[in-house]
């Protein structure tokens, strides 16, 4: 059997299964083998089978790498040791003195990055709001490098027009990176849409069983994927075999998962809205949410992650998330289980409270990664850990339950 390359014309699912693997031509083995070695016998000085040093190259990393391009859309996947260490690679591209653009509502360690990181290196970063594609434009210079952004935002699940950023960005020539960690390429392909890298934290959904830390960029252009899979070796930051093999395995899977966590999550946004305890609840499937038409017309789906704003502020949140049998409290998500957490105080407890505040991300909101139990078993965990909420409410409005969600959105 061949090997199952960029160029097929497979469906998504049986791509996710099949790309860049193949029986093993050693023993027929199904699945990909893990090459569990740091080197390769060579037959003569320089004469090997592709691979001499694992740092360089490693027949199941291929075998990942292979498989995210195709999924992506894009001509070569580039792992590495975690979703950082992909951001890190991405900043290696960068020069002293140019001007990168930020989405101002990303995931925390991409501003630790960048400000403790990088911008001793004379990088020089601005923090826009991309939800509105003229904010970047306005913000571009001749030397912008770098526009970033997240296909769907944390928490508060804002989802950004790649097509109409990536126009703007590409008017100076800048560099379009789309982290598509909370969408996967289930939902969406930001190659497709004109963004130039796809960088994922395959930790969360591709991997799918918080089992394994791993990352990767998803390229088209034959010369940034040079420049990149350059880094990947001299920097140095890849992953070993064992969590490749992981997220090749939980990509198996992708395409199921993906429309369970997005039911489930449909079901409890649904469900949350109806909670008297619940002041909103942010879903792009929700019609309210404010990028719900864009979603529909970027996105394959909703994804599985929702975040609501309990009535009765910090207090009422932590009682919630004290009450959950099933929702366990953590942070990360995309796993196959469903996860709760507290932004303010955990995955956002590094952004100071009067951002936090400007932002939207109040002091009673909670966000859920939504996992594929069964659902009743979900709304039900959910609903007993609402009780102890709404009675609350009566007894002490707090001031934040009173805010008008408009001035929060
Ligand atoms: C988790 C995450 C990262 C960082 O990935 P690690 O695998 O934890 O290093 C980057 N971006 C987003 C959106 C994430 O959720």
């Amino acid at each position: 059997m061949a090997r199952i390359g960029l160029d097929d014309t497979w469906g998504f699912a049986t791509r996710s299964i099949h790309a860049g693997q193949q029986p093993d031509p050693a023993y027929g083995a199904v699945t990909t083998p893990i090459y569990q070695t740091s080197t390769y016998a060579q037959e003569g000085v320089g004469i090997h089978k592709g691979y001499d040093y694992a740092r360089s190259g490693n027949p199941t990393r291929t075998a990942l790498e292979e498989c995210l391009a195709s999924l992506e859309g894009g001509t070569d996947g580039i792992a590495f040791s975690s979703g950082m260490g992909a951001e890190s690679a991405i900043a290696y591209l960068l020069r002293s003195g140019d001007h990168i653009i930020v989405h101002d509502d990303c995931y925390g360690g991409t501003p630790r990055l960048f400000n403790h990181l990088i911008a001793k290196f004379d990088v020089r970063i601005d923090y826009v709001d991309a939800t509105n594609p003229d904010n970047v434009r306005r913000a571009l210079r001749p030397d912008t490098r770098l526009v970033w952004f997240e296909t769907m935002t944390n928490p508060l699940l804002r989802v950004i027009d790649i097509s109409a950023v990536a126009e703007r960005a590409h008017t100076v020539g800048a560099l379009v990176v789309a982290d598509s960690t909370f969408t996967s390429p289930y939902l969406v392909r930001p190659l497709d849409l004109g963004a130039d890298i796809v960088l994922h934290s395959a930790t969360k959904y591709l991997g799918g069983h918080s089992d394994a830390i791993l990352g990767a960029l998803i390229v088209r252009d034959a010369d940034l994927a040079q420049q990149l899979r350059f880094v990947q070796k001299a920097a140095g930051a890849v992953p070993g075999p064992l969590d490749a093999w992981l997220i090749l395995r939980g990509l198996k899977t992708l395409s199921v998962r993906m429309r369970q966590h997005q039911a489930n999550a449909q079901a409890i946004a649904r469900f949350l809205r109806d909670q008297p305890g619940v002041m909103r609840v942010i879903y792009p499937g929700l019609d309210d949410h404010p990028d719900h038409a864009l979603a529909s017309r970027q996105m394959r789906g909703f994804g599985g992650m929702i975040s609501a704003e309990v009535a009765g502020g910090k207090e009422a949140a932590y009682r919630v998330l004290g009450r959950t049998r099933l929702f366990t409290l953590a942070e990360s998500l995309g796993g196959v289980e469903s996860l709760i957490e507290h932004p303010a105080s955990m995955t956002h407890a590094s952004i100071p409270a009067e951002r936090r505040a400007a932002i939207g991300v109040a002091d009673g909101l909670i966000r859920l990664s939504v996992g594929i139990e069964d659902e009743a078993d979900l709304i039900a965990d959910l609903r007993r850990a609402f009780e102890s909420v709404e009675t609350r409410r009566i007894d002490t409005p707090s001031e934040e339950s009173r805010t008008p969600i408009s001035s929060v959105v």
